[in-house]
């Protein structure tokens, strides 16, 4: 009996945004996400190379205050959706805050 080594599979990506391309070899569903240089640093997710498919930011409309929010070109981006032929997919961008615990 002779054992036989699987290749790994092999997935081919591109960004809707930008030029960038890649390849994952994980057997596991996954999806490749990148700090996009076409939407100025954001994470988004990249679709299967040859995909059509569009990011299309949504911008925060309600008040910010303190907390800590995702910015593109000075705005607050709530999230990212990608719109593909058979489907989309929405990458949120959860604000957080600050806390601080004083013990005495
Ligand atoms: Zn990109």
């Amino acid at each position: 009996m002779t054992a036989h080594l699987l290749a790994p599979p092999e997935r081919r990506w591109e960004c809707p945004s930008c030029d960038l391309q890649d390849v994952t070899h994980e057997t596991r569903p996954h999806a490749r996400m990148h700090s996009c240089a076409g939407l100025g640093g954001l994470t988004v997710p990249m679709v299967p190379a040859g995909v059509r498919a569009e990011h299309r930011l949504v911008e925060r409309e309600d008040y910010v205050g303190r907390e800590q929010v995702q910015l593109h070109e000075g705005r607050p981006v709530m999230n990212v959706t990608t719109i593909r032929d058979e489907g989309q997919d929405c990458t949120v961008y959860a604000p957080s805050v600050d806390a601080r615990l004083s013990v005495s």
